[in-house]
């Protein structure tokens, strides 16, 4: 059978951090990329209302473990990026390492396209600075973050990063879509991919649904970055049955305090933490939007607390969880809390707890659990190799999904060096194939297991509009 032909270089499933720095390093570069996302392209607003049909529909964007606990994503252009909180970790370089994987010199090289910086005092609000304050009163390592966030446009008395910033002082991987588009890239928005078009074990398209309507897009390579929960999905209806399994989602809880004098309430969230590493506890500030909060509240049924929103400290305490569970087929998640995840929970509730108190805060509490990075479930060294590829030729896979092991940090900044390390590889392979070698003649080193059978879907005419 004949591959179908395509006026494409590359498709790009998914438009979060991971695949809009891929679709955008390779538009730079030249190569025509069509971009299919699920959600939306609405322009932000920084409300609750819009923020509410993009991050919290149930079984849409939320699903709800056994435990109840809710696993959070975004669907929209952008992808989690829309409702994150904006604060750039750096990459786990040594983790990555071993596995192949050297993203340093990306990590660094991002720093010429996004902004990665600590707040300047000024937009440090009462929030971040009453936990730090207090935190380093008790000899705790509590410093400002990094954030992906340009200061001059930065409000202080603002806490919305989480509704998409209404200021543009938040980057957010619209972005880098907006930029791709400029380079020609062409993005469908409410197309749904569902699988891979696999032939003779090379990927040569996907399957989308579009209005009701299901299509196929043809190009030389495809790159999903449909996130830890999407792409997983995707990939096992492409033949990839061990894929979504054994993941993290890094689970957190918040701890408040009352601090009389405090003010509004309102502060830019997690512009100061303490990180402690060996205990897999990260810790920090996190004053939040009302609803938010009321929501949170009267989830545990703190109704008098739910609408007291100022002279509120809220602490966030997240973990690295250990690996488990399963991404069901209705996206859907299954996994529990182990023991040892509950212990690190406790444990930074007690550190908040000492922080608060110190801090002089009273009528403390904790939330209900969260978790809001699902991600390993496609990993480095078991379902893609060290240049993210999968067993499939032409596929490969760019998001959350591929983290190798739990780390317990926000991963941003990682995916967006993995996604110009990618671009970076596809690059460098077709030259090295134009020049007479292949990509087969430089394997990568950590290679997936080759148990799985493929499952070649017959390809249909081509429906693309
Ligand atoms: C509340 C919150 C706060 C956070 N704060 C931070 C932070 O401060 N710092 C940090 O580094 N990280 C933070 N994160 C995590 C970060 O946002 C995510 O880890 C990151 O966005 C993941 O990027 P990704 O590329 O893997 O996927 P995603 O951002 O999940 O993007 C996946 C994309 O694929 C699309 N998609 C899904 N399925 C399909 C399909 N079948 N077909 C087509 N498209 C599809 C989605 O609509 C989405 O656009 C936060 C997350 C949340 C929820």
């Amino acid at each position: 059978m004949q591959t179908p032909t395509s006026d494409f270089d590359a498709i790009v499933v998914g438009t979060g951090p991971g695949g809009a720095t891929v679709a955008r390093e390779l538009s730079r570069n030249g190569k025509k990329v069509l971009i299919l996302e699920r959600g939306d392209n609405d322009p932000e607003k920084g409300t609750f209302l819009k923020t509410l049909p993009r991050a919290f529909v149930p079984g849409k964007n939320v699903v709800l473990t056994r435990q109840a606990l809710p696993v959070v994503r975004a669907i929209t252009t952008g992808g989690s990026s829309m409702i994150y909180c904006g604060t750039a970790f750096d990459p786990p370089l040594d983790i990555l390492k071993s596995y192949g994987v050297d993203i340093s010199r990306e990590s660094e090289e991002l720093t010429s396209d996004v902004p990665v910086t600590k707040l300047p005092d000024e937009l440090l609000g009462p929030g971040p600075r009453a936990f730090l304050e207090s935190a380093m009163d008790l000899g705790y390592d509590a410093r400002k973050q990094n954030k992906f966030i340009y200061p001059s446009r930065c409000k202080a008395d603002c806490q919305l990063c989480m509704y998409g910033c209404p200021y543009g002082a938040k980057w957010d991987a619209r972005r880098f879509v907006a930029e791709a588009m400029v380079n020609g890239a062409l993005m469908i928005n409410f197309a749904n991919v569902e699988k891979v078009l696999v032939e003779n074990k090379k990927a040569v398209g996907v399957q989308y649904r579009h209005d009701k309507e299901t299509f196929h897009a043809y190009a030389p390579k495809i790159i999903i970055a449909a996130g830890g929960i999407g792409s997983p999905l995707i990939l096992r209806k492409s033949g990839m049955r061990s894929a979504g399994f054994d993941f993290f989602f890094d689970p957190l809880v918040f701890v408040y305090g009352k601090i009389k004098g405090l003010g509004s309430g309102k502060s830019i969230p997690m512009s100061t933490g303490i990180h402690f590493e060996e205990d897999g506890i990260m810790m920090t500030d996190f004053n939040m939007p009302r609803m938010l909060k009321l929501g949170l509240d009267l989830e545990i049924l703190k109704v008098k607390q739910a609408f007291s929103y100022s002279d509120t400290l809220p602490i966030m305490i997240k973990i690295r969880d250990e690996l488990g569970g399963e991404v069901a087929n209705n996206g859907w998640v299954k996994k529990s809390l182990t023991k040892e995840d509950v212990k690190k929970l406790d444990k930074g509730t007690e550190h908040a707890k000492r922080i608060l108190k110190n801090a002089g805060a009273t009528d403390i509490y904790r939330s209900w659990r969260v978790a809001a990075h699902p991600g390993g479930t496609v990993k480095i060294g078991e379902q893609v190799d060290s240049n993210l590829k999968t067993k499939f030729d032409n596929l490969y896979v760019c998001d959350c999904s591929v983290m190798p092991q739990e780390w317990g940090l926000p991963p941003t900044r990682t995916l967006i060096a993995l996604g110009k390390r990618l671009v970076k590889h596809l690059l460098a392979a077709e030259e090295a194939a134009k020049k007479g070698s292949s990509e087969k003649t430089d394997p990568a080193p950590a290679l997936m297991p080759a148990a799985e059978t493929a499952e070649a879907p017959a390809p249909r005419t081509e429906m693309l509009h």
